[in-house]
């Protein structure tokens, strides 16, 4: 396991670059919006290795072969928990990319979950039968190696503002649905205005209950959770869940803890979905301490995904068994609350599929 020492990048002092509002704090030094944050992260192979004191002439060329299939974005809050000069550092490999990313591998494919065929209206899936997704927009505050969202035409199915009326009428049509989803994308990287809009409109259909966020940028930049969020989610008389993705526990510092802390303030359920991922989180130890350190801010673990043959993410493959034989580990590690569930998303399945052991207990096996 790597270990992670007090050393630290320090926030640059940068001005920022984009026009709005900027707030100082009592020791009067530039407090920047989240807008601001997530305009000014970096997407530039070359300056996150720099960043990171990382030499260019071993790295540079791999990641820019890996930037040209999928343009690199790292928001500076998710970089401040990284560790200088640790190429390897967990945070680190989720978002830097290798030369491997270029290496084609039979059997990793562009769309593992085949979600092309369930789009329904516009910005509208339908894959569960008592949730709908929504697609609020395609972009993300940060881009994660080894989403399948690399090969995904997103922005071609995100809502675009006339479709309100239209999803709307398919979901007052769809008693069956109780549940909305906001997806992406990351739905968050969307302003409050908009979100706010649907929340309200939502909430006037009857049959819905709940609205779930599926969103990672709480996490990358806790700034997010600012107060116009909060207002419209206390507003609402929708129950509220929000999904957030945590891979590893260097992930969670006092800020993250902090936004949390707010987002249950404000009446929201928080859960949090991993990726098993080879050499970020693929340690019973690491994913231990991930329950303990999640459910210590607030959140319980959820889901654990087991990893999808997406292509130019291999170099990230842990299979099934090796998953599956980790979380056995953890059963035994953990409360039962603080294990998450191993499941996969399978084209065409109306549900997850629990990813299970091969050495299932005898009056499990089939014949
Ligand atoms: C699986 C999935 C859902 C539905 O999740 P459940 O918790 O199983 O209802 C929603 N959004 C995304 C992106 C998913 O992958
Ligand atoms: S935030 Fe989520 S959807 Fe966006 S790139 Fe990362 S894993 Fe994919």
């Amino acid at each position: 396991m790597i270990q992670r020492t007090p050393a630290r990048i320090e926030a640059r002092n940068e001005e920022p670059s984009v026009n709005g509002v900027n707030q100082r704090d009592q020791a009067g030094t530039q407090v920047q919006t989240w807008q601001q944050i997530l305009a000014n992260s970096v997407t530039d192979p070359e300056q996150l290795l720099a960043r990171l004191g990382l030499p260019l002439e071993t790295w540079l060329s791999g990641a820019n072969a890996g930037h040209r299939l999928f343009p690199v974005r790292v928001p500076e809050p998710f970089i401040r928990r990284m560790q200088l000069g640790n190429v390897n550092d967990p945070l680190l490999r989720q978002v830097l990319p290798l030369v491997d990313e270029a290496l084609f591998q039979e059997g990793y494919v562009h769309d593992p979950l085949a979600e092309s065929a369930a789009i329904q209206t516009t910005g509208l899936i339908r894959k569960y039968q008592s949730r709908a997704l929504l697609m609020v927009t395609g972009q993300c505050a940060i881009n994660c190696r080894y989403c399948f969202r690399r090969h995904f035409p997103y922005d071609s199915q995100r809502l675009g503002p006339d479709d309100r009326q239209q999803v709307l009428a398919s979901l007052q049509a769809s008693p069956d649905i109780n549940e909305v989803i906001f997806s992406g994308g990351d739905p968050l990287a969307v302003n409050d205005r908009l979100l706010a809009q649907w929340a309200r409109a939502l909430a006037g259909v009857p049959h819905i209950k709940r609205l779930r966020i599926h969103s990672r940028l709480p996490v990358v930049i806790p700034q997010r959770v600012c107060d116009d969020l909060l207002g419209w989610l206390k507003e609402s008389p929708l129950q509220k869940v929000l999904v957030v993705h945590v891979n590893h526990p260097a992930e969670l510092d006092n800020e993250t803890n902090r936004a949390f802390s707010r987002l249950r303030d404000a009446g929201v359920t928080l859960l949090n979905q991993s990726v098993i991922l080879k050499g970020v989180n693929d340690s019973a130890d690491t994913l231990a301490k991930l329950s303990e350190d999640l459910f210590a801010s607030g959140v319980l673990p959820y889901y654990l995904h087991a990893f999808d043959p997406v292509a130019g993410a291999h170099h990230f493959d842990v299979n099934d068994q090796t998953a599956a034989a980790l979380v056995q580990d953890l059963m035994k590690r953990l409360p039962g609350f603080l294990v998450p569930k191993l499941v996969r998303e399978l084209p065409g399945e109306a549900s997850k599929t629990p990813v299970a052991p091969d050495n299932l207990p005898a009056r499990f096996t089939s014949e």
